[in-house]
């Protein structure tokens, strides 16, 4: 057995077919406007949700999203971020202190 590391991630965006799509055998398929969702397989468990589209592209960029809410890197840009206008807001411009005649 493989032991699978905790930080490993996929996100896949499959099209779950209605019984009357011809091409209900095919998860991969782009071009019908059946519903899109995503696989996600994070931390060896897997989940399925729905893109909330029926446009592949779409479910694409919710893929995405859900990427990038996972990204350590893009995590800790944000995170600096917000701490850079919190500490901006908390020393307060001197200037805008209600010294204003
Ligand atoms: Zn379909």
């Amino acid at each position: 057995m493989t032991e699978e590391p905790l930080a490993s991630l996929t996100i896949t965006v499959f099209t779950r077919h209605s019984v009357n799509c011809p091409r209900q055998n095919d998860p991969q398929w782009k071009r019908c406007k059946c519903r899109k969702s995503l696989y996600i397989r994070e931390g060896g468990k897997t989940r399925y949700i729905s893109a909330k589209t029926r446009f592949w592209v779409e479910a694409e960029r919710v893929a995405r999203a859900e990427q990038d809410k996972r990204d350590p890197v893009k995590i800790a840009l944000c995170k600096f971020q917000q701490d850079a206008r919190r500490k901006q807001s908390r020393s307060g411009m001197p200037w805008t202190n209600g010294t204003r005649a």
